[in-house]
């Protein structure tokens, strides 16, 4: 295309910020030039702001007050591969490109010089004293396993100011260091050995082999159930990634990305690759961005947003655990890492490997019809096999009020206890009870800013919205009737479940494992790590215990209430139950210890509930395609939610009819739009709700349609709408 590469002092470029606008903005080349796709500081009105140029000026601005780019940042500039993948991700997502560039430069201290800077770790002295804030950044540097952090990002983090810190520096409890901003990433080594695999093991892996040195796109799933090496085998791909001189990029769903995991990845490569999450300090995120554009980080490991980083040559791209929820981004830029890892990976040349015991439905269907490659390992590793399971049927079980532990799964906890091993109950349900009503009128107690219950925490003693995260104290008096004293707890949340553990085996040693309950992360990982090591007779968790941890001594699972994710309309309903079930119960008997797995169920003869218990996957699959078919639905038709919110209800409303009056440019794709309608949640935030479902044929230029349908609204005052393409949930 000969497109041109580098502009001359003066030149006119136009260049993408980080603003909510709609437009490129034309400015003249710095001092010395620049290149296309160079990392720019440039003044819009009163202010400095980040952008990158994008390509030669139009031209159709004044050029006398056309103003100066300030200055080039000293990071590789945006490779054009990536420039694409960003505009086509735009594209797909109907996100506006602005905020798909804040995505890519997720950096701190971007437009910093690279030199020396100050960290702090933790000293040899305690403080004189310990006050409450100087605890907090003590306690913060120890949550992070003694990382170092610059003094603003440590009193940030632990929330308290600089004077704190600078004080706990002065007695000695901190200790300054000078060291480089950003360093390489140590050498990873492929040459080292690897585990000996099993047959299918080294078939599947010479496999990835293969198609990684093809050096071109390609996408594979890999499949195979929890404990049959799935990780051991695309570790090989990475491994053929990197003596092939390229990068690779692991993603995880966030809570997996454990130090275990980690630690196999430094045994096989004999370095630490390089990590890309929430949990990581501004410093860390700030050189892998660095390093990864250098290509001096050979792999990261990280959460969804890694894929926004900018390497500068990724040739392999592994999702594990690809039917994860997670992976979806639910606020912000609508988008799921899964679909732009592929997309991704065809931009540039990459191999995508899709690792999961439980596909998602979308690669199941993409598999079937030749798109993927499937390689599946079918037995586990070792002796050990896939749990028994049954289903306890609660409709003959005898159980006191308020209690969820049925008799036949207690006695098989008994068994465990004294056989010295774990057992595990699953709900998915965070907090102490689902509902508080008055026993006097009957009314529940609801958030007032969304129309959602208050869950009751009683570790937290309040009431907390799961919507909003507003908490209150559970109330003495009910708020309707205003009798006292008859507020109860009505129903099992996580921490209920607990102390009903707790009665029933006074000796255990009891472990509640939800994300609610631990300060950070890392703490939360830590707990897992010591629980895995046998810190725990019973452990009690939500969905994050179904994720990717490995607990050797675990034997028993029980599922407290199998029928919980059937209800409501969700689409996937049956899907995400299947998954979810199945790795729970792959929780057990990992190691040579046979395990069991019990489904406490009102309908066990309800077909996903038998579909589990038999553990004929395809069948399962084949049966949930042909329900989707027929009906249209994702992956067999396409479907974009259309949430619009306000603070008042009518105005909400009047837009959802005047879009659904003017859909002309819908049906001329032959798409249908449903509502408006309230939404499942009506209110958040004190936000009101309003949802429309467009729905189109697999073929139809979707994106494009909705694009044209909404160009048009103008949105007043605190209106706000969001496109959802190939929503995942419907709330
Ligand atoms: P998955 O990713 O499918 O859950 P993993 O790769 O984590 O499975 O393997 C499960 C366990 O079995 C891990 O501890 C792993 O190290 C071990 N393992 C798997 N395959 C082998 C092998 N060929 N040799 C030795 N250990 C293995
Ligand atoms: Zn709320």
């Amino acid at each position: 295309m000969g497109e041109q590469e580098h502009f001359e002092t003066g030149e006119r470029v136009a260049v993408l910020t980080t603003q909510p606008l709609d437009r490129l903005l034309d400015y003249r080349a710095p001092e010395g030039g620049c290149f296309l796709g160079a990392f720019v500081e440039v003044p819009l009105g009163p202010r400095k702001v980040l952008g990158v140029v994008w390509g030669p000026g139009s031209g159709d601005f004044d050029s006398s007050k056309l103003r100066s780019v300030i200055r080039v940042l000293d990071v590789a500039p945006m490779r054009g591969e990536m420039r694409a993948f960003l505009g086509k991700a735009a594209d797909y997502t109907l996100t506006p490109m602005p905020a798909m560039l804040r995505l890519a430069s997720r950096a701190p201290g971007l437009s910093d010089p690279p030199s020396m800077r100050k960290i702090l770790r933790r000293g040899d002295r305690d403080p004189d004293r310990m006050t409450d804030a100087r605890a907090r950044v003590l306690d913060t540097i120890e949550d992070y396993g003694g990382l170092a952090f610059t003094p603003k990002e440590l009193a940030d983090m632990a929330g308290v100011t600089p004077s704190v810190v600078k004080g706990l520096v002065k007695q000695g409890a901190l200790s300054e260091e000078e060291t480089p901003r950003d360093l390489p990433y140590p050498h990873l080594d492929p040459e080292l050995p690897g585990k000996e695999l099993t047959e299918d093991q080294a078939s599947a892996a010479a496999a990835l082999e293969e198609a990684v040195k093809s050096g071109s796109y390609g996408t594979t799933l890999l499949k195979g159930v929890t404990g049959s090496g799935k990780t051991e085998v695309y570790l090989e791909a990475v491994a053929a990634a990197l003596r092939a001189g390229r990068q690779a990029l692991v993603l995880l769903p966030e809570i997996a990305l454990t130090a275990e995991f980690l630690k196999r990845v430094e045994a096989r490569f004999g370095a630490t690759p390089a990590e890309w999450h929430s949990g990581a300090t501004m410093t860390e995120r700030r050189r892998v961005w660095r390093m990864v554009g250098q290509g001096k980080a050979q792999l990261v490991i990280g959460a969804r947003s890694a894929l926004f980083l900018p390497f500068r040559d990724l040739g392999l791209i592994i999702v594990d655990e690809e039917h994860d929820t997670s992976y979806k981004q639910e606020d912000g830029v609508l988008y799921n890492a899964r679909d732009m890892a592929v997309l991704r990976a065809a931009m540039c040349s990459a191999q995508v490997v899709l690792a999961s015991a439980t596909p998602s439905l979308e690669t199941w269907a993409n598999a079937e019809a030749g798109k993927y490659k499937r390689l599946d390992l079918t037995s586990r590793f070792g002796a050990s096999v896939l749990p028994e399971m049954r289903a306890v049927d609660m409709r003959s079980e005898d159980l006191l009020p308020a209690t969820w532990i049925s008799p036949t799964l207690k006695y098989a906890m008994k068994a465990r206890l004294e056989r010295g091993e774990q057992s595990l109950l699953f709900l998915n349900r965070r907090g102490f009870a689902p509902v508080t009503i008055c026993r006097a009128c009957g009314a529940q107690v609801a958030c007032d800013h969304c129309d959602s219950r208050m869950v009751e925490h009683r570790f937290l003693k309040r009431l907390m919205c799961h919507q909003c995260g507003e908490t209150k104290p559970v109330p003495e008096a009910c708020p309707s009737c205003q009798v006292e004293g008859k507020m109860a707890p009505v129903g099992p949340g996580i921490e209920r479940l607990g102390e009903e553990a707790a009665a029933l085996f006074p000796e255990a040693r009891i472990a509640v494992l939800s994300s609610d309950l631990f300060g950070s992360a890392r703490a939360l990982k830590q707990r897992i790590e010591e629980i895995a090591a046998g810190e725990a007779d019973i452990i009690l968790g939500t969905q994050l215990v179904a994720k990717g941890h490995n607990f050797p001594l675990l034997t028993l699972v029980g599922v407290i209430d199998a029928d919980l994710g059937l209800q409501g309309s969700d689409l996937r309903a049956a899907e995400r139950t299947f998954q979810l079930m199945r790795q729970v119960a792959g929780r057990a008997g990992r190691a040579e210890k046979p395990g069991e797995a019990l489904l406490q169920t009102f309908q066990p003869e309800h077909p996903v509930i038998r579909a589990i218990l038999s553990g004929d996957e395809e069948a399962f699959w084949k049966a949930e395609a042909a329900e989707r078919q027929a009906a249209g639905v994702p992956p067999f038709g396409r479907m974009a939610g259309i949430i619009l919110s306000g603070p008042d209800l009518a105005q909400v409303f009047e837009l959802g009819e005047t879009l659904a009056r003017n859909d002309g440019a819908l049906r001329q794709v032959g798409a249908q739009l449903f509502g408006p309608a309230p939404a499942p949640i009506a209110r958040i935030r004190g936000r009101h709700r309003v949802r429309m479902l467009v729905k189109a044929a697999k073929g139809a230029p979707l994106q494009e349609a909705i694009a044209r349908w909404i160009a048009p609204v103008r949105l007043k005052g605190d209106l706000r709408l969001s496109v959802d393409i190939d929503p995942q949930s419907f709330f």
